[in-house]
């Protein structure tokens, strides 16, 4: 295809997403350089022709012209940190952690070449054997640059997004911490409260046939609460503002259903279904 740049993109943490974002870019004719923190890791990338090379330092990247920190959330400043102190200040470095607000805050600063990203998909599997092509193509991906960001680094990391097919989407980091809280980090405490209110049914013989009688219903509704525990927890400690600020916006609301139900608001409770079944697709792409 004449006329197409390859770039070196480096990826640290070769897992669900790191593995998956250098599959894709692999693919699409790009020169990929993998920093893991496991040898295995670095090795089985290789040999799964997912980079050209990999290994457990980080200077494998000194010549890339992007790199992507693609490790579990906490140790995203610090390997950007590390990163910084000998890194030519012409690199791009982009995270995909899913909370931005402390991340940008910390970073934006430091590296103008520093731009904040989150990819919205992902599957319940973890590491680099979960790793599979096209899992951003039609995902929304999402920037979080700031007035202080270099619009030359903007426009690259926007560049390679583009060509994994994902719905680019741009916005203030901490817009993006409340939108997610409410579409995704407040649903899996939603949905365990949920799966927790039933264990405490003091009839066993009750708890017994509801576990047989459960279904379609209770397995949407339940989902993202029976998802990987250490995921949930770092996710509600780095977006704990916009968390709790979500919690308790449900929690009032909830409180309003029950009041109209002891009350017997029928009509009420009728019209706040009519307009969740309106509003419901609202939030539902079209994959
Ligand atoms: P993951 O599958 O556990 O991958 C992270 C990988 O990082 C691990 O497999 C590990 O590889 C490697 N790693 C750990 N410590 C490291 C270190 N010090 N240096 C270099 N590599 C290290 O997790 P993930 O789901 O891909 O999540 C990664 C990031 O993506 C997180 O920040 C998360 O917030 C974000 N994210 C996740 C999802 C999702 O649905 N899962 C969606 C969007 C964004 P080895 O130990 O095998 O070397």
């Amino acid at each position: 295809m004449g006329g197409k740049i390859t770039m070196k993109i480096g990826i640290v943490g070769l897992g669900l997403i790191g593995g998956s974002l250098a599959w894709d870019f692999t693919q699409a004719g790009h020169e990929v350089w993998g920093v893991s923190r496991r040898s295995a890791t670095c090795e089985a990338a290789q040999n799964r022709g997912l980079v050209v090379a990999a290994s457990d330092q980080l200077t494998l990247l000194e010549s890339t012209d992007i790199i992507f920190i693609c490790t579990p959330i906490s140790l995203i400043v610090p390997t950007a940190e590390q990163l910084f102190s000998w890194l030519p200040q012409s690199t791009v470095v982009t995270d995909v952690g899913s909370v931005k607000g402390p991340i940008v805050a910390h970073l934006g600063d430091r590296w103008r070449r520093f731009v904040g990203g989150h990819p919205m998909a992902g599957t319940a599997e973890q590491g680099l054997e979960a790793a599979q092509p096209r899992l951003f193509h039609g995902a929304p991906y999402v920037l979080t640059p700031t007035a202080h960001t270099d619009p030359q680094a903007i426009a690259l990391v926007k560049e390679l997004i583009q060509t994994l097919g994902a719905q680019l989407h741009l916005c203030d980091p901490a817009h993006h911490d409340r939108a997610v809280a409410w579409i995704s980090h407040g649903p899996v405490w939603i949905s365990a409260t949920l799966i927790a209110s039933c264990l405490q049914e003091e009839d066993p013989a009750v708890l017994h046939l509801a576990q047989q009688l459960a279904s379609s219903g209770f397995r949407d509704t339940s989902r993202v609460g029976g998802g990987n525990p250490e995921l949930g927890v770092m996710m509600a400690q780095h977006n704990q503002t916009a968390l709790l600020r979500q919690l308790k916006q449900y929690r009032d609301r909830l409180d309003g259903v029950i009041q109209q139900l002891e009350t017997n608001q029928w009509e009420a409770l009728e019209t706040m279904l009519h307009q969740t079944q309106a509003q419901r697709p609202a939030f539902l792409r079209e994959d």
